[in-house]
């Protein structure tokens, strides 16, 4: 059955599975396909049974995919540790995690994202030159169907765990109340040069909107 919000069209959702992985952490898992703006992409939900407290935020991560570290295991960068521990957490917790498929490479598809690293490798550029040489800003994710998601699941209030605070941002603009941001990061040497390259949470939350709007290209 589909169900219409403004522009994004929820047209299946799967039935629940369950999920037992090879640490023995146990989940329930479905899958939403929608439509937005005539293009239509596939999500995951993964969670915790019961992760419905009445009056309470829940514990939720956004997880956008990265193939290169969650299927391959390239260490290139942090996003494998954090899926993991993200799905420790909400294990813990009985929280949930939205996977989102078409939000690869921050958002500009596997295909550039090789080009990037390939244009880092290089020639030394920074993630950031690398995408504006590619004709992309530095992160093109959009996470308003991460909003639909939550309120399909009559969820309008979460503790987010990110070190994104655009996400949380975001969010907030579609219309999910961030009530806590938790961090994660990495304690692996390994990955303390790519996260030197990041910018981490503020101190302070919320922040005043961030600029992206305009150099978003309208995905
Ligand atoms: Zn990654």
């Amino acid at each position: 059955m589909s169900t219409t919000e403004n522009d994004c069209e929820i047209l299946d959702r799967s039935p629940v599975i369950r999920l037992r992985t090879e640490n023995g952490l146990n989940f329930l898992l479905k899958s939403y396909k929608i439509q937005r703006n005539g293009q239509v992409s596939e999500h995951a939900l993964l969670y915790k049974s019961p992760f419905m407290r009445t009056g309470l935020p829940v514990l939720t991560r956004i997880n956008s995919a990265c193939f290169t570290s969650d299927i391959f295991g390239c260490v290139r960068c942090d996003c494998n540790w954090q899926l993991r521990e993200a799905m420790r957490m909400i294990h813990d917790k009985s929280g949930l995690l939205i996977y989102h498929f078409n939000q690869e490479g921050r958002g500009i598809g596997f295909t550039d994202k090789l080009k990037s690293i390939s244009l880092m490798d290089i020639s030394g550029k920074s993630s950031a030159d690398a995408f504006r040489e590619l004709g992309h800003c530095a992160d093109e994710r959009d996470y308003r169907l991460s909003a639909v998601i939550l309120k399909d699941l009559k969820i309008d209030q979460i503790d987010l765990i990110t070190n994104n605070i655009d996400k949380a941002s975001q969010l907030m603009s579609y219309g999910i109340h961030v009530n806590h941001i938790l961090p994660l990061i990495s304690p692996e040497e390994r990955h303390s040069q790519y996260l030197a390259s990041k910018s981490l949470i503020p101190a302070t939350f919320p922040p005043p909107p961030l600029p992206r709007k305009n150099c978003y290209r309208g995905r």
